[in-house]
């Protein structure tokens, strides 16, 4: 029995059966206030670790620890299938949250779960830790369905605790563990889905790299009149620098910004365009009045495949009331780049260093800190992992399963570069969770539907996984 409609019933017939007692215990871990931005909950962060060791080992994962890193520790589980040539798949999530306050908006307690109108509200509810459990609730549909003892995939978990406070030690960590995270397939569930009606499946997430850029002209304020017009000024430059990011078209003029970019296939847009955009509704959300951007692209060509370049800040100078006629001595630059999949990080901050360089007058010394930096990743939609999924998705919805791409940047390249396998996402969030906001939810009908494609993703990717 696999892929069939009685397979498909069972597994929602098992997931209907254990929805009370898997959302009381869900619950039990929204209770937990795991902050990681807050030091105060610091100990709260370790006991939501604690609870989700425990809770994984309760599961029937054999192994199940906590990983310490300099800051808050992560999960991690493993429950082999028996068969030697299995195919391995990790599954990354995260158990902080963001910080959450009554004040701040919510109508009930963040850390009180509330179940309405089907439902549950909580800070944490779909970021992360609703989508994480789902994977539980999942894996013991597939063993009690299909009659196994252990999953028919090596089926191991990550679940770290700092993603909200942007992974600062995430890196080391996937690093310093790499042999034991060996997988062949990676799977995100830290993302969403288009909307209720239409479900979804991602297909990878920009990279990012920022910087500062620090202009300095005369050793201090001048007069503008005495020297203005005959000596560099920063805070013109800092413009001018600005000002020279894209071309008339819009495009990054950087030259050697969009060496290596991987295109986007006639198939992808055909695909993105079916998809029911909203603009105008979109618009309202970006609290703008128009679009703008890369000649030649779709809105959702732009912020999902396309690398662009924004300036995040620009200052410099007398900023105080009236005016003040000066040459000022030091102007600033902020800017940030969203990669997609092709380019590299170290090649981008390489060619920002060089325009900048090439672009600044004598007169100007500068100086660029570059912030963190996250690689893109993207799953080709003929991947047979990225087609189990699909699949996977079909069965629990009942619907056609369309694709999207992300265009925010995340922590899953980092396990995609260290552990050379595949990033898929299996996400059932929709934006209107109100992720990092007040009264975040997750609907009940979609976390349920997300356990069954849980549960029929494992005996799917076991027999088609594999590249
Ligand atoms: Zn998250």
């Amino acid at each position: 029995m696999s892929n069939t409609p009685d397979t498909d019933n069972a597994v929602r017939a098992f997931v209907d059966d254990h929805r009370a007692a898997f959302l009381a215990e869900l619950s039990e871990w929204l209770r937990i206030p795991s902050v990681s931005a807050d030091p105060a909950r610091a100990e709260d962060v370790r006991r939501g670790a604690r609870w989700l060791r425990d809770h994984l080992a309760a599961t029937g994962f054999p192994v199940a620890e906590i990983w310490d890193t300099p800051g808050a520790p992560a999960v991690f589980a493993e429950w082999p299938s028996g068969d030697p040539d299995a195919l391995t798949v990790l599954v990354y999530g995260h158990h902080d949250v963001q910080p959450a306050d009554r004040a701040d908006g919510w109508r009930t307690d963040p850390f009180e779960p509330v179940i309405e109108d089907g439902r549950l509200y909580a800070r944490g509810a779909a970021d992360d830790k609703g989508q994480v459990l789902l994977h539980t609730l999942g894996i013991r549909a597939h063993l009690a369905v299909t009659g196994r003892v252990a999953p028919a995939v090596n089926l191991k978990l990550l679940i770290e605790g700092e993603e909200e406070s942007g992974s600062p030690h995430f890196p080391e960590l996937v690093r310093a563990h790499a042999d034991r995270l060996a997988c062949d397939t990676v799977i995100v569930s830290d993302t969403g889905m288009w909307s209720e009606d239409t479900p979804t499946v991602c297909t990878g997430m920009r990279g990012l790299v920022d910087c500062q850029i620090d202009l300095r002209g005369p050793g201090q304020d001048i007069h503008s009149g005495s020297f203005g017009g005959a000596v560099p000024n920063p805070a013109t430059e800092a413009a001018r620098l600005a000002a020279a990011l894209h071309d008339a078209d819009r495009k990054v003029a950087i030259p050697g910004f969009y060496d290596g970019v991987v295109e986007l296939t006639d198939r992808e847009r055909e695909l993105f365009a079916e998809l029911p955009f909203d603009e105008a509704g979109w618009l309202r959300t970006a609290h703008s009045r128009a679009t703008l951007g890369e000649a030649g692209y779709s809105t959702l060509e732009r912020i999902w495949a396309r690398p662009t370049a924004e300036v995040n800040g620009i200052g410099g100078g007398y900023q105080g009331p009236g005016g003040k006629t000066i040459v000022p001595s030091a102007a600033q630059l902020k800017l940030s780049f969203r990669l997609v999949a092709g380019q590299d990080v170290e090649k981008v901050q390489s060619a920002v260093r060089d325009w900048v360089a090439a672009l600044l007058p004598a007169g100007i010394r500068h100086e660029i800190t570059y912030w963190g930096a996250t690689r893109p990743c993207l799953t080709p939609l003929d991947h047979p992992a990225l087609q189990s999924v699909v699949r996977a998705m079909e069965r629990a919805f009942g619907q056609k399963i369309r694709f999207t791409r992300e265009g925010g940047s995340g922590p899953a390249a980092d396990l995609q570069d260290a552990l050379g396998a595949p990033v898929l996402f299996l996400g059932i969030s929709v934006p209107s969770d109100g992720w990092h906001a007040p009264n975040e939810k997750v609907e009940l009908g979609l976390l349920m539907k997300g356990a069954e494609t849980a549960a029929h993703l494992w005996a799917d990717l076991a027999e088609n996984g594999r590249e």
